[in-house]
């Protein structure tokens, strides 16, 4: 189980989306509630949300432009967000990792140079327990982004997996 360590702080997002899959690129979408898309729509988007319905679902595949749908109605694509999204822009180095506590994939990486990796999930996961985690309205897949960082310092670490 790849998600374990998403489970990291006491919030729960919803398990299920209306449709579950993307009707643009046919991935499984995964479930965000309302308060998320709220939070990360630019300010002129929000009024755009539909009302009456709480969960909409979040698209994660790099390839396709969409990021949020619902009851088979593709809602909004990147450009509408006013963060650049890890799943999608993670080539760039500015791009969040950690939307809570700022680390983009550039500072992972200046982090992991001076070899100091593991220090990056000792203080996200010292700050989450600290109860300082709010990746329900500041990360655009609306939970913990620890399976994210483990997944980048993976990737920039050397073949072997201490
Ligand atoms: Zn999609």
């Amino acid at each position: 189980m790849s998600e374990r360590q998403e489970e990291c702080c006491a919030i729960h997002p919803p398990i299920r989306c209306g449709p579950e899959k993307c009707s643009q690129c046919g991935m499984m979408g995964k479930p965000v509630k309302k308060i998320t898309l709220g939070a990360l729509l630019k300010a002129e988007k929000r009024n755009t949300i539909p009302t009456g319905q709480e969960e909409f679902c979040f698209c994660r595949n790099p390839d396709c432009a969409v990021v949020y749908f619902a009851l088979g109605q593709i809602l909004y694509f990147k450009e509408d967000l006013s963060q650049p999204i890890y799943q999608k822009e993670r080539q760039s180095s500015s791009t969040p990792v950690c939307y809570c506590f700022g680390w983009t994939v550039g500072k992972i990486r200046q982090k992991m140079e001076r070899g100091d990796g593991k220090r990056i999930v000792e203080q996200i996961t010292g700050e989450v327990k600290r109860g300082n985690c709010y990746c329900e309205i500041t990360n655009p897949q609306g939970s913990c982004c620890l399976g994210n960082v483990s997944q980048v310092i993976a990737e920039l670490s050397p073949k072997k997996s201490d």
